[in-house]
């Protein structure tokens, strides 16, 4: 079932409910707090309807249900406890066109009441369409837990001051921005503590100054994690939910992209490896111009931007040129990767440190080169290096590693389509040979690599048999 959201307008408007017990008194209750004409028909009322038939709050229609209460209504609750005549209730609404709730009865409701956290005039409504109400109660708490009470009294005094930031943000972009100075500034933790007037004050000033400073463009430098939407840092989601213009990487996944703000303007400045790339200096321009024009930037890299990212150079030029940056860090491929595929990066028993680095590199000399790198007790996460893993595993052996030491390679880590290869350095290129890797796909290196073959938990896993018969692969899917 796909229910249509609505917050309905019920001011004033006729209404009924059937019932006389605590759930019905409950449901009056809200009706009357949206300011409804609420009867309440019912064959008996409970002492706790006395306060309000004797203030004349409620309409009271007394007896048996008699289809003629429901005309000139809007709405009708059945909350009587009696399934037969809920349904009947239901069933004559239905043939007068009126939307009909039966409490705790999902098929035979026409409207559903959520469940809300109520910061009025913000009101935040969570169903199940009546699947789990168990669920949308934990969400609720949850919301309570995580929404400021004053955020009430936040949307009340910009409803009240809406005439006047209208008028001094004719912009829609200035406007937003506004906007979100009144959401993350001074004023929710002055409305907070009941400082209501300098709260007022506060946006008052602030209408007078920002107009100049909002204008002013930045940009964030955001990591989205290595694709899995879950792996996003709630900063980075905020970034992505304020940015105008959004500059991102082939390797940004499309679930990530989904939870931008709708009409920010979505680039694809593609740079993965090996395909087309836009230069680098061209990506940087466009950063540049989009934030002189006083837009809100994010580039968007996959994993972190300042792992193998060219960050650093990003933030470097931004800075020479005088434009507001951050950095939102991400959790980068070979951290993802690693715990995705069960592989402890460090280990006491097996590995004491951890180097990340590149099969691609800027320097003549090639990364790989160093003997560290020879150390048995130190697993290496080599970006980019599923391609050349024939010349790879020849240069670390000749760096001292052994032919066994265990490796696996991760491709699509935290994605659906997620494959761990594992192996050793004697086995895993010859079985490459016979299996294509895809990309993105990171290698590990060390002891620790072998946890994968018992350990891997999501998506599939390869084994490249390690007596030596490459042929012999086993593939078990482990999700
Ligand atoms: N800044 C990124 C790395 C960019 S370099 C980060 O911090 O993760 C691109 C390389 O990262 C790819 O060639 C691959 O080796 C690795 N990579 C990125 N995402 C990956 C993924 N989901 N699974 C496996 N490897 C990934």
């Amino acid at each position: 079932m796909r229910l249509y959201p609505v917050f309905a307008d019920i001011a004033g408007l006729p209404v009924l409910v059937v019932g006389g017990g605590k759930v019905a008194r409950r449901k009056a209750k809200s009706l009357l707090d949206a300011g409804a004409r609420v009867s309440v028909g019912a064959a008996a009322f409970g002492t706790a309807w006395a306060s309000w038939i004797d203030a004349g709050s409620i309409h009271v229609l007394h007896g048996a249900f008699d289809p003629a209460w429901l005309d000139g209504k809007w709405l009708v609750i059945a909350a009587t406890g009696d399934r037969a005549l809920n349904a009947r209730v239901a069933a004559c609404a239905g043939e007068r066109r009126i939307l009909a709730n039966v409490v705790d009865d999902a098929a035979l409701s026409r409207f559903h009441v959520p469940a809300v956290v109520d910061r009025s005039p913000l009101l935040v409504a969570i169903s199940t369409a009546g699947a789990a109400p168990a669920i949308a109660r934990r969400i609720r708490e949850t919301l309570e837990r995580v929404l400021d009470h004053a955020l009430g009294a936040l949307v009340a005094l910009a409803d009240r001051q809406r005439g006047r930031i209208v008028r001094r943000h004719a912009d829609i972009a200035a406007r937003r921005r506004f906007y979100d100075w009144l959401f993350d500034g001074p004023v929710l933790p002055l409305l907070r503590n009941a400082r209501h007037a300098q709260a007022e004050q506060a946006l008052l000033d602030a209408l007078a100054t920002h107009g100049q400073e909002s204008a002013a463009g930045s940009v964030a430098l955001v990591g989205a994690g290595p694709g899995h939407p879950g792996l996003l840092t709630l900063q980075a989601l905020r970034a992505l939910q304020q940015a105008d213009v959004i500059l991102h990487d082939q390797l940004v996944s499309a679930e990530v992209l989904a939870m931008a703000r709708r009409d920010a303007e979505c680039i694809d400045v593609g740079k993965r490896c090996g395909g087309r790339q836009m230069a680098q200096e061209r990506i940087q321009r466009m950063m540049l111009a989009h934030a002189r024009e006083g837009r809100r930037v994010v580039r968007l890299k996959g994993g972190d931007p300042f792992v193998f990212g060219r960050g650093g150079e990003e933030l470097a030029f931004l800075r020479a040129h005088g434009v507001a940056c951050e950095v939102v860090p991400g959790i980068t491929a070979a951290v993802a990767c690693a715990a995705f595929a069960g592989i402890p990066l460090t280990h006491r028993d097996h590995a004491q440190s951890v180097c990340l680095l590149t099969a691609h590199g800027r320097r003549a000399t090639h990364p790989l080169e160093d003997r560290a790198l020879g150390d048995s007790r130190q697993t290496l996460a080599i970006y980019m290096g599923a391609e050349k893993l024939d010349e790879l595993a020849a240069r670390l052996i000749s760096r001292g590693r052994a032919p066994e030491t265990p490796c696996a390679i991760v491709e699509n880590g935290t994605l659906p389509q997620q494959r761990v290869i594992a192996g050793t350095l004697a086995t895993l290129p010859g079985l490459l040979r016979l299996q294509a890797v895809n990309k993105p796909a990171l290698l590990i290196v060390g002891e620790v690599a072998a946890f994968a073959r018992e350990h891997a938990w999501f998506g599939e896993l390869v084994e490249a048999d390690t007596a030596g018969a490459t042929q012999d692969c086993a593939s078990v899917a482990v999700a």
